[in-house]
């Protein structure tokens, strides 16, 4: 069987299936996923065969995963979701990761032929809202597209929008967040998942100054501010996480939005309040970055 080598942190439970191997893009500065691996389509047997066997590798689940970066632009694609839905009944939810230019440049006819044959909900990387930012990091994608690819994909699926904090560096921190939120706000997406930039190649530290632990929660706090439709936003990932000598300052934020939005403004602002208070005692904070960058988290 062959399985993609990532999938969101949601999908932990859901069956995998890989429907193209690597990035067709594959150009962002600031990703090393597939860096090393040639684009191609699985041919559709493959995949069909790994759909069959899939209760010889995983327990019984109600989701399922496709992946890797862009399974939509495989070319059977609605024929591989169909047969998933009709030979794994018990799969409720059928999601994947997207790429928004080919959200934006797909026509709605194929998205609504995608949803009946049961798909479900997509994971699209905007990273960032800002025009300049994106060029920077070459994501191959313009605000615009974002818009464009979170209104029609919204019509027939959930949509995850997942942002990068950092990603403008010290200098662009400010039009990143607000930019990003004025995006999220007409593409209205159901998640924002957040990940703070961890930088893993050379590229990225030539680019970029990296923020410090408070510039991170304060890039947080204005993205989060800026955001004025109902959608749910989580930093549910490790590289959101705050570290100090003593263990653990910050898990990040996690809510439903306009509810729980001044709640989790409120913890932004006690954790600034925190850090200034231990940076006083002469105590390490550190994000993620500085953690991978000393070898003592991996992401
Ligand atoms: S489109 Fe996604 S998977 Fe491809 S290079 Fe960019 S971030 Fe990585």
């Amino acid at each position: 069987m062959d399985l993609p080598p990532f999938r969101p942190p949601s999908e932990a439970f859901s069956y995998l299936i890989r429907v193209v191997r690597g990035c067709n893009w594959n150009r962002c500065a600031f990703c090393s996923m597939y860096k090393n691996l040639k684009f191609e389509q699985r041919p559709k047997e493959e995949i069909f065969r790994d759909i069959d066997e899939i209760p010889k590798f995983f327990p019984r689940s109600k989701s399922a995963f496709l992946g890797d970066s862009n399974p939509l632009i495989h070319k059977d694609i609605v024929e591989i979701v169909r047969y998933l839905k009709n030979n794994r009944p018990e799969v409720e939810r059928i999601t994947a990761y997207a790429r928004i230019k080919t959200i934006a440049n797909m026509r709605e006819e194929k998205l609504r032929e995608l949803k009946s044959a049961g798909l479900t909900r997509l994971h699209m990387g905007l990273e960032s809202g800002d025009e300049e930012v994106l060029k920077k990091v070459s994501k191959g994608i313009t605000p615009r597209d974002a818009i464009e690819a979170g209104k029609k994909a919204g019509k027939f699926f959930e949509t995850t929008y997942y942002v990068i904090t950092g990603l403008g560096g010290v200098e662009r921190s400010k039009e990143h967040a607000e930019n990003t939120a004025k995006v999220i706000n007409e593409a209205k997406p159901t998640f924002v998942r957040i990940r703070n930039l961890t930088i893993t190649n050379p590229e990225m530290q030539r680019i970029l100054e990296p923020l410090n632990a408070e510039q991170q929660l304060e890039e947080l706090r204005n993205l989060l501010s800026g955001i004025k439709v109902e959608t749910y936003f989580t930093c549910d990932h490790v590289s959101n996480y705050i570290f100090t000598d003593r263990g653990l300052v910050f898990r990040g934020v996690h809510g439903r939005i306009p509810e729980e939005k001044e709640e989790m403004l409120k913890s932004i602002e006690d954790t600034l309040e925190t850090i200034k208070a231990l940076r006083k005692a002469g105590m390490k904070v550190l994000t993620s970055n500085d953690m991978f960058r000393l070898g003592l988290i991996t992401l």
